[in-house]
């Protein structure tokens, strides 16, 4: 067995990253496996280098030990670009030029596309683009690449994954349109970076938060277009505050650098975390 934690070094890591951390980290250690931890660092506007080391004190404070050093996409710009580019191969994607303002605008037309599972589905603006106008654009304006999600899906067919303990699951990627593959400012989306990383990684067992049950339908496609080994799945329930709303980085209280100056001890709290045990005043939720 051999699991994963990703953190995406963008702020303070808290009490839900803390749960899915010791999840992950005690599912592997139990079966005598494999721990490791990546940095999700390819957003390179966002991501700090103080985050990185704060994240990895935070989780050695818990007591969680890991295997190797952290990997970091930064260092796989290589791999992502050649999985775009037998994508690009098999015409399976495509650029597209359409700023916010632009998409925004063909959103608000009448009778525009429905919602997916992370907001407003493309438009399909470039989809169908003239070669000659694709390529004159694309030596000057700047652009994205996006999936052709119908192409896609129709040279895989149906697709499955397996959720831990509740069996056999549909991936549903067409709910999501065309999304971004490769971003105008960063190489590779969350979708593309993850999918091929856990699988470089040799992930088998994907331990994450069930805010993400819908990205999976993306990664089981991509595993599919990509010749890539599918993981188990568990997609565990959420943190929440007070307020029954799952937590964000910027809940300060819920951090675990604050929990830690308020002489909280991080083997104690990764114990009962590992429980179901919460401090008073927060609860796990199911989405
Ligand atoms: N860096 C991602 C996050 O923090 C990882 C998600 C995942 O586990 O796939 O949301």
């Amino acid at each position: 067995m051999l699991t994963r934690f990703a953190p995406s070094p963008t702020g303070d890591l808290h009490l839900g990253h803390a749960y899915s951390a010791v999840l992950a980290h005690d599912a592997a250690r139990a079966a005598g496996g494999t721990f490791l931890i990546r940095i999700d660092d390819i957003d390179g506007s966002r991501s700090r280098e103080d985050y990185v080391a704060a994240s990895l004190a935070d989780l050695a404070w818990l007591g969680i030990d890991w295997d190797g050093a952290p990997l970091r996409q930064s260092d796989r710009l290589g791999a992502y670009a050649a999985a775009l580019d037998t994508l690009r191969a098999r015409d399976l994607v495509y650029p597209c030029f359409c700023t916010r303002a632009d998409i925004a605008a063909s959103l608000a037309a009448p009778h525009g596309p429905p919602n997916g599972p992370a907001g407003a589905i493309y438009p399909g603006t470039c989809r169908d683009l003239p070669t000659t106008e694709r390529e004159r654009r694309m030596a000057t304006e700047p652009h994205c690449w996006r999936l052709d999600m119908a192409r896609a899906v129709s040279t895989t067919g149906a697709l499955t994954w397996e959720e831990q303990g509740q069996g056999v699951r549909t991936a549903e990627p067409t709910t999501h349109g065309d999304i971004v593959l490769a971003r105008k400012d960063a190489p590779a989306s969350y979708h593309l970076a993850s999918t091929l990383d856990d699988a470089a990684m040799g992930v088998t067992h994907i331990i994450r938060g069930a805010d993400l049950i819908a990205a999976t339908d993306v990664h089981r496609l991509l595993q599919a277009l990509l010749d890539l080994p599918t993981p188990l799945y568990r997609h565990h329930a959420l943190v929440c505050g007070a307020d029954g709303k799952r937590l964000a980085k910027r809940d300060a209280a819920a951090s675990l650098a604050s929990l830690r100056a308020a002489g909280v001890v991080g083997p104690t709290l990764a114990a009962d975390l590992a429980a179901g045990r919460l401090p008073t005043g927060y609860s796990l939720q199911m989405p």
